[in-house]
């Protein structure tokens, strides 16, 4: 076991952990501890399962467990799925000293975390993420969500996880093209809060795309501090931490047109990012060199920053008025002020936003 850090969220009185380590999923104790109940049920995906599901399941070797392998994709973060984890919860005779554990990424996260927010009016709940994208941004703060065909995340909680544990080395299994969406939420990080962080991805973008361990684990880390102290000024959401969502509107309003099918999330905020960038270089509020250097990094880390062909700019408008950031039909968006900076604008009028979406 190469070495291991250790964060903590604290929000007042309320603490957990988040553990970063390669072969963190091999410390079968140490899992265990995490489940003090006699149940637990272990949400995974069909792509996961084989690879790590079998970590879990002897660690709990003494638990009374149930498993529920959902099919791979963000088309599956649905209630009819979230049904289907209720019922096993139900099968498996699950009480209030349950723990459900959430073995994969940021689907199978936010919606056992989701499972874990309702069954008997909320049960414990640990998050083992895989993808990079989860270990960096969703498994860390308690969103918890499934959607809707008209919206990403419009039915959910805040639940909070009772631990977060990053096991570095299932990132070796992880395909090439997830583990770049995984590196937009991180360049995310430092284009909305830490100009230095920035500076450093730039340095190590090939190692970061040759997943040198040691460079990996210490973006993770890195993100993860700055999201747990965001976290614990504003849990809820109600200021600061509305900035991760930098590029997250224009980025949803992508994927929902596309129906889930098309960009990965990561992708979708990595245009998100760039477009956001450049509304801001338009309207005078960053500077454009700096719009310049977010999109050649992106684009150095093989992520895409124009708007997929064949999207129509109004009706991205439309999607990104029923953003959950929204309020009372005012449309709010994250605007970037240069690297290492973003504010939340309640002031965009659709002239400036509407030859942004434009191809
Ligand atoms: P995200 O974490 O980006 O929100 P998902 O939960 O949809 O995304 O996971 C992305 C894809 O990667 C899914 O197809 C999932 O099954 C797969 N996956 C997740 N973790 C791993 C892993 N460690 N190795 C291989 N495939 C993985
Ligand atoms: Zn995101």
């Amino acid at each position: 076991m190469s070495d291991i850090r250790e964060l903590e969220v604290a929000l007042g009185a309320r603490r957990y952990p988040i553990r970063i380590g390669r072969g963190l999923l091999g410390e079968g104790a140490a899992l265990a501890a995490l489940v003090p109940g006699r149940h637990a049920l272990v949400v995974t995906d069909a792509n996961v399962a084989p690879h790590y599901l079998p970590h879990v399941q002897s660690a709990l070797a003494g638990k009374q467990l149930g498993t529920v392998v959902l099919p791979p994709g963000e088309q599956e973060k649905t209630l009819a799925r979230f049904g289907e984890v209720m019922a096993a919860l139900a099968a498996l005779g699950a009480s209030r000293d349950a723990t459900i554990i959430a073995l994969g990424g940021g689907v199978v996260g936010d919606l056992a975390g989701f499972a874990a927010a309702c069954w008997m009016r909320g049960v414990r709940f640990v998050q083992l993420p895989t993808t990079l994208l989860a270990m960096v941004d969703s498994s860390v703060g308690g969103k918890t969500a499934v959607d809707l065909p008209q919206g990403k995340n419009l039915v959910g909680a805040f639940h909070q996880p009772a631990a977060v544990v990053a096991d570095t080395a299932t990132l070796d299994t992880l395909p090439a093209r997830e583990l770049r969406a995984g590196l937009a939420e991180v360049v995310k990080y430092g284009a909305l809060g830490d100009a230095a962080f920035f500076a450093w991805l730039e340095e190590h973008a090939d190692a970061l795309l040759a997943r040198e361990p040691a460079v990996l684990a210490e973006a993770i880390a890195r993100c993860c501090a700055h999201k747990a102290g965001i976290v614990a000024r504003d849990e809820t959401e109600r200021g600061e931490r509305m900035l991760l969502n930098l590029g997250h509107t224009f980025g949803h309003a992508i994927e929902t047109e596309q129906g889930y099918g098309g960009l990965l999330h990561g992708e979708a905020v990595a245009v998100g990012m760039v477009l956001a960038a450049r509304l801001s270089a338009q309207l005078g509020r960053a500077p454009a060199a700096d719009a310049g250097r977010l999109a050649t990094l992106l684009t150095r880390l093989g992520l895409p920053t124009a708007i997929p062909p064949g999207l129509d700019p109004d009706a991205l408008l439309a999607r990104m008025r029923l953003d959950k950031k929204a309020v009372s039909g005012t449309l709010r968006l994250i605007v970037w002020r240069g690297l290492g900076q973003a504010e939340i604008a309640n002031d965009i009028p659709d002239t400036a936003l509407l030859p942004v979406l434009r191809p």
